[in-house]
């Protein structure tokens, strides 16, 4: 099996694993539990909270764990939406948004809230004129995610940050796709509100992290006991948050030296994929772009006849988002981008990660190169 598509998941590590299994047979006490088996969970929760604070120059107690990127995202917007409503219920996103972020906007709407959707350029990256013009006095969160996961487009984050600051305007980023891949640091990006996910840096499923800054009021997402600070209720993921701890350590340790590998693995591949398929159009930007993210169409062909053919041949791909499959329309992301319709339907998305091996990337061209030839002869 060829794996490559590192944007949907990731394979937890195995160092991973090891730190999570003694916290469920072994050490299973409650984090809330007076009694020594207890205060061992509770050690893991501290330490785990110090160590994600520390690979984004955050306070431990900027830290609040979530089940995932959704919930991440869900809190984020629905809280800044309820907490700022003496302010103004109007909020600046962009089209290219994950749906975690889009379908939350939806029901915003319904319940009251203006959004102001922004275009994207033919590479996905924003433009800030249009950001500043869009700022009204009733702008309460400006949301806009750090790396796209459907086309690998990083977005100016800092600059945004700044601009949100200058208005005193909260900042959120979905930073999942960023997250483990890109530096993060909260304080310089002026950023008030983050959203990561341990599943897509070699940690566990279901478990991430809201980085809410200090100063930022923001009211509670899960009414119940007092876990995460009376913010977030309900009994801690201990395996799961000792898990996305380790893997967020593993992955600010070697993040120059993996992403420098992944960066040049991506060029090659975008280089191979150019030159060998006929009429392939890379989408994103070519530069700022996620390390290992490689996406193209195909003109004349259906993207996902051509992951089930690579399917067959061993080659796990995607044709954009894991969670648009089911979903018969073009992606939303490259219609933005201005991909033709009839175009957009042929996009495939190869992410590799530094455990790929070069022979695997020759053998996915040659498999690719050979399945749009034969859907083209269709
Ligand atoms: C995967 C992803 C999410 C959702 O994260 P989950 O942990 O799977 O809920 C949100 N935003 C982006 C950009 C993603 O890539």
């Amino acid at each position: 099996m060829i794996y490559l598509d590192n944007a949907a998941t990731t394979r937890t590590l195995p160092e991973v694993v090891e730190a999570m299994l003694p916290y469920f047979s072994e050490y299973y006490g409650n984090a809330g539990s007076i009694y020594g088996l207890g205060s061992r969970s509770k050690k893991a929760l501290i330490m785990a909270r110090e160590t994600i604070a520390g690979t984004i120059g955050a306070q431990a107690n900027e830290i609040y764990f979530t089940a995932g990127g959704t919930e991440s995202d869900n809190w984020a917007l629905k809280a800044a939406y309820e907490s700022c409503q003496n302010k103004g219920r109007h909020i600046i996103t962009t089209k290219i948004e994950h749906h975690a972020i889009l379908h939350t906007c939806k029901y915003l709407e319904e319940c009251g809230a203006r959004i102001t959707y922004l275009d994207v350029d033919k590479d996905g990256m924003i433009d800030l004129e249009q950001l500043k013009k869009a700022i009204r006095p009733d702008t309460i969160l400006i949301s806009v995610m750090y790396a796209n996961n459907e086309i690998g487009t990083i977005e100016p984050i800092e600059k945004i940050g700044e601009i949100a600051d200058e208005h005193g305007i909260l900042f959120h980023t979905d930073a999942v796709q960023a997250y483990g891949h890109l530096p993060i640091a909260v304080e310089k990006m002026h950023i008030d509100l983050l959203s990561a996910s341990g599943h897509k840096f070699n940690g566990p499923k279901g478990v991430g992290f809201l980085y809410v800054n200090r100063k930022t009021k923001l009211s509670p997402f899960v009414h119940g006991g007092r876990q995460e600070r009376g913010r977030r209720a309900g009994t801690e993921n201990v395996p799961g948050i000792v898990g996305i701890a380790a893997a967020a350590e593993r992955a600010s340790l070697c993040m120059e030296e993996r992403t420098t590998t992944e960066c040049r693995m991506r060029d090659y591949l975008i280089d191979r994929i150019e030159t060998e398929i006929p009429e392939a159009r890379l989408t994103g930007h070519r530069t700022m772009r996620l390390p290992g993210h490689v996406s193209f169409c195909f003109e004349g062909i259906q993207g996902e006849s051509a992951l089930i053919m690579l399917d067959m041949q061993g080659i796990c791909a995607s044709s954009g988002s894991a969670c648009t499959t089911g979903d018969p329309g073009p992606s939303h992301v490259l219609l933005a981008a201005g991909v033709p319709e009839e175009i957009a339907r042929g996009s495939i998305r190869l992410t590799l990660s530094a455990e790929n091996t070069m022979e695997e990337l020759d053998m996915a061209v040659e498999a690719l190169s050979g399945i749009v030839e034969k859907l083209r002869g269709i």
